[in-house]
């Protein structure tokens, strides 16, 4: 704490079994805009914390799942109302200690709010099928049953949307949760349970623990008393969190993890869209999106405009202060993702790159507080042995690559260890055909960026991207289980599959 200045306006505390409760020792959540600015304190969670927080979520599932489902959905609409009531200082609040524009912080608090309004639409869905036996007299029904206690681990990047993909269709099951924010950004997700206890939620069914990933979140993560962990952020946290999971004799995980995500700019492709369409891909959210293209794939035919056009136009886009109505997108969240750009702006050099455009720190007046970046273009052919292509950046890092051909450019867009979203740009209802089918990804998108997310469809992706269990909409497959529930309805036993169903002194008769 020595070297920064104590502002501190918010005091953080853990949410445990309806509690707020605080105490040990706290961490610092900064002001990436302004680095040497304290936006609050928050207790720092672990092993302890973690026990009494699955505690409180395993002892309030037991009411919590017999709960009629249709009473745990109006909660939501509650839920709804707050949010609409709250939506500017929530969007105040994460802009300021994310570093997102305010009208993109906004937007946010706004898709979480759709997920809230999906969840309370979907209560009075049906939840199962009724399924037709080969006996007549048999009904069989398929019943999805909550899983049980529920870990959600969220990354800093999308603070309030992630975490209610995640806590919206758990809660709606019958599930109950224990949610660990970034320790990077702990306020929003502390606002957000706030907004649960008010809308009535029983005490035990959300609880809040903040603290450190290696800490807290490892903690949560290796509890036997967990069911299921829905785990956003890195590949690397990701993959150790599937180990524990492969390892555990119960626990089951639903990861959604980093990219290398692209645009395609086709030979038939409207240049002007085509630009747009990169220029928010790479650079929206400073590139620190999950979504966000590291790489754009241009073909050869319109490389010399496009790439001219793209860097004359990212030149002009202002990276600035999240409060400014004029910032296009504000700082990297911390040291450590500026040194990870740093790192790879070099590498790009040392590996071959044509650099268009330098990047670098921003250090002009107050930009020079903060962790502000401006964005790298250049032009790199495709080569097995490039990293600055293959592996995420988080960054304003962009790769432009050429290609001749359809085949070649989806190729290139598979060849990373990543499938998270990919957009193509062409005219052309054959030709986007052929990369819908073609290319490995979760989120596809033609004549769009390929960042932008609805909460009704699935979210996640495949290889690193993801391990095959969407998130959003399609987090009930994770989050409950499906069970078979087959009734006789005659006196009598008679087995599938011909079957004899004979036993001694039964022969399968009916009782008179
Ligand atoms: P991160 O992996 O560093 O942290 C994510 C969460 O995991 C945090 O809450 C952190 O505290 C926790 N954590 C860290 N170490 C842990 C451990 N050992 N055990 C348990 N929990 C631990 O990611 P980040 O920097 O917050 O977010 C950026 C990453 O998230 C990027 O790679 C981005 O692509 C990815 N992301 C993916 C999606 C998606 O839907 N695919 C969405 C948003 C972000």
């Amino acid at each position: 704490m020595a070297e920064t200045t104590l502002l501190a306006t918010w005091q953080g505390e853990h949410f445990i079994d309806g509690r707020w409760l605080c105490g040990g020792e706290l961490f610092e959540n900064m002001n990436p805009a302004r680095y040497r600015e304290v936006l609050g304190l928050y207790p720092r969670g672990a092993g302890r914390e973690a026990d009494a927080a699955v505690a409180a979520a395993r002892k309030a599932f037991a009411a919590w799942r017999r709960t009629s489902r249709l009473k745990r959905g109006e909660l939501f609409l509650r839920l709804a109302g707050l949010i609409q009531r709250d939506c500017d200082t929530l969007a105040t609040v994460l802009a300021r200690e994310s570093g997102k524009v305010l009208n993109e912080a906004r937007a946010e608090v706004i898709e979480g709010l759709h997920m809230v309004e999906y969840v309370f639409g979907t209560a009075r869905q049906p939840t199962g099928q009724v399924v037709e036996s080969e006996i007549e007299a048999k009904d069989l029904y398929v019943r999805r049953k909550p899983r049980g206690v529920v870990a959600v681990i969220t990354p800093w990047n999308f603070p309030f949307a992630v975490p209610l993909w995640m806590l919206g269709p758990s809660l709606l099951e019958g599930n109950t949760a224990v949610f660990k924010p970034s320790e990077e950004t702990p306020e929003i997700g502390q606002r957000l349970v706030r907004l649960f206890e008010e809308a009535g939620f029983p005490p035990g069914t959300v609880n809040l623990l903040h603290g450190l990933g290696e800490e807290a979140g490892d903690a949560l993560a290796r509890h036997p008393d967990v069911d299921v962990i829905c785990f956003t952020g890195s590949f690397e946290v990701g993959q150790h969190i599937r180990r524990l999971c492969a390892e555990s004799d119960r626990k089951t995980c639903a990861c959604e993890m980093g990219s290398k995500s692209a645009v395609i700019v086709c030979e038939d492709a409207r240049l002007e869209l085509a630009l747009s369409a990169t220029l928010l891909s790479a650079f929206k959210t400073t590139g620190q999106r999950c979504v966000s293209a590291g790489r754009v794939l241009v073909h050869r035919r319109l490389l010399e405009p496009f790439a001219r056009e793209l860097v004359a136009r990212a030149r002009q886009l202002k990276f600035g202060d999240p409060f400014d109505p004029a910032s296009f997108a504000g700082p990297l969240i911390n040291q450590a993702a500026v040194d990870k750009v740093q790192f790879y702006n070099k590498l790009a050099v040392q590996e071959g790159a044509q650099v268009l455009l330098a990047g670098g720190r921003a250090e002009e007046g107050e930009l020079a507080e903060g962790y502000f970046m401006r964005p790298m273009i250049y032009l790199q052919e495709h080569g097995a042995d490039k990293r600055t292509i293959r592996e995420e950046v988080f960054g304003p890092h962009l790769a432009i690559i050429p290609f001749d051909d359809d085949a070649q450019a989806i190729s290139i867009y598979n060849d990373t260890p990543y499938g998270l979203s990919m957009a193509v740009i062409t005219e052309d209802y054959r030709r986007w055909r052929l990369y819908r089918d073609e290319c490995e990804y979760g989120m596809g998108y033609v004549n769009l960026p390929c960042i932008g997310a609805e909460v009704h469809l699935p979210f996640g992706g495949v290889k690193r991207s993801g391990n095959g269990q969407p998130s959003a909409a399609a987090l009930v497959d994770s989050v409950t289980h499906r069970t078979a529930f087959t009734v006789n309805h005659e006196l009598g036993i008679t087995m599938a599959q011909g079957m004899s169903a004979a036993t001694p002194g039964h022969a399968g008769r009916r009782d008179a």
